[in-house]
């Protein structure tokens, strides 16, 4: 529509902002709007277009999850440790986003430091689903999940250290993709376990995360992570034939604790890609029973070290008169950090600490090698690795809070493609008693195209992707 000059940037933002300020004071996907900032950017655009511009993403709306720091505004990551903090500086996916055209209307609301798989960790309160607002939307992404559920935003951006943009995607009806490990940077981006941590964009099609992942992908000089391979173009070969195509279907994954529902959405998602060419493959991961237990290992150690520059001196909170350093330090994240935060510093500590490092955190390290080799082996037969991205569709808010472990296995399909830093992408393949069910590819490292081409073409013979949730006018 900004293409043909149906509508200006200026309207598609008011008209989103409108949305948000009628519809968003019950589903809480917002920790922060920023209007006049967002329909001053958006004239800007209009000028530029008007000025014969017209890159694809010129003048569209859209939300960051507020782990990136903006230059001038609010950064929280959810917490109330930095409920005042302002980023001196902007992410790097930002300064991209912001150069493709793109008008931020705000920033979403997420687990508190990206912990969490239900978006209730929140300091700024739990995030409803708006297909059933009883249900989590998943997190930590919940809220720009949510948000482009309830088409608050055409797209969203999300972090993934084990799950966090598959998982609220599958929840809540959209695509999402966590692309490879080093194929976004990382820079500006809140750190929660460094080894696993991957921006990506969630939005209603393939496509349209397609267009975004090409702004937001490349290098970066400023984050030694972040890989120089050519970002190819995503979007030119989305609609050309799957015909071929080996998809590795592991047995594990259809083991006890998967939602009979979940399973046979994703067996007709199968049987759907067999017609359109694509070839099931058996494959084994041996390993998949290891993924939770290592990952609730490394990503806790991980985020205790990253956690630690959060002392009241440099950062966000600090607690009101302090006896002496010792007390600043204790109270001021005693105060600063809420319970599951709390409970991940507590184990990262513990698995690194002397006497305990060789047991628990250079062993995860060694059964995160086992698991990269699984993956290693299926690739040798198979193309892509499918399966369900969730055991069960989105569960009611509360179920799971007095039960860390019951949380922590909704991640048993998502964690392993952050173990290993390969790319995967979660898409809509049905619906159980009205909550949508979410399809999972894993891709080679490096092979997101391949994913958003296969993801593509599933959601041009079905609609899955196109439903929304109800009452949402
Ligand atoms: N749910 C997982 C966790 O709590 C993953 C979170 C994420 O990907 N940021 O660690």
């Amino acid at each position: 529509m900004l293409a043909n000059g149906d509508c200006s940037s200026t309207e598609l933002t008011e008209h989103y902002l409108e949305r948000i300020a009628r519809l968003d004071k019950d589903l809480n996907t917002m920790i922060s709007v920023n209007s006049d900032d967002a329909i001053s950017g958006a004239r800007a655009c209009d000028e530029r277009r008007a000025a014969g511009e017209n890159s694809p993403l010129l003048g569209v709306p859209m939300v960051h999850k507020d782990i990136f720091c903006v230059d001038g505004g609010k950064t929280t990551c959810g917490s109330r440790m930095l409920e005042t903090f302002h980023a001196p500086y902007s992410a790097t996916v930002v300064n991209k986003l912001n150069g493709a055209g793109m008008v931020m209307l705000g920033k979403a609301n997420m687990d508190e430091f990206a912990m969490g798989s239900s978006n209730e960790n929140s300091y700024f309160g739990a995030v409803k689903n708006p297909w059933q607002r009883d249900c989590v939307p998943g997190g930590s992404s919940g809220g720009s999940a949510a948000l482009v559920a309830a088409r608050l935003a055409p797209v969203a951006t999300g972090t993934d250290t084990g799950g966090s943009i598959r998982q609220p995607a599958a929840f809540c009806g959209l695509t999402g993709i966590k692309p490879t490990y080093g194929r976004v940077s990382r820079y500006g981006m809140i750190a929660f376990a460094s080894s696993l941590d991957q921006a990506g964009p969630l939005a209603v099609t393939a496509e349209d995360c397609a267009m975004v992942l090409q702004a937001m992908a490349g290098s970066d000089e400023r984050d030694s992570t972040c890989s120089n391979q050519p970002v190819p173009d995503y979007s030119k070969s989305l609609g050309d034939s799957i015909d071929g195509l080996k998809i590795g279907v592991p047995e594990e994954y259809f083991s006890d604790g998967l939602d009979d529902g979940v399973a046979s959405a994703v067996r007709s998602a199968l049987a759907e890609y067999e017609k359109l060419g694509a070839k099931l493959v058996s494959v084994s991961l041996p390993n998949q029973g290891l993924c939770i237990p290592a990952y609730y290992v490394v990503a806790p150690a991980e985020a205790s070290s990253n956690l630690s520059r959060f002392d009241g001196v440099r950062f966000g909170y600090r607690c009101d008169n302090p006896a002496d350093l010792e007390d600043l330090y204790t109270r001021s994240r005693g105060e600063g950090f809420g319970a599951e935060v709390k409970r991940r510093i507590m184990i990262g500590t513990y698995a690194l600490s002397a006497g305990y490092y060789d047991a628990y955190y250079l062993k995860a390290q060694q059964v995160r090698r086992l698991i990269s080799d699984d993956f290693d082996k299926a690739f040798a037969d198979v193309d892509v690795v499918a399966g369900p991205t969730t055991p069960t569709p989105a569960f009611k808010t509360g179920a799971k809070t007095d039960d860390p472990v019951a949380m922590y296995l909704n991640d048993l399909y998502t964690v392993s493609a952050n173990l290993c830093g390969l790319p995967a992408i979660s898409m809509p393949c049905g619906e159980v008693d009205g909550l949508p069910v979410g399809l999972q590819l894993t891709g080679q490292h490096f092979d997101e195209a391949r994913l958003l081409h296969a993801a593509h073409r599933y959601q041009q013979v079905t609609d899955w992707h196109q439903r929304m949730p109800a009452g949402l006018e």
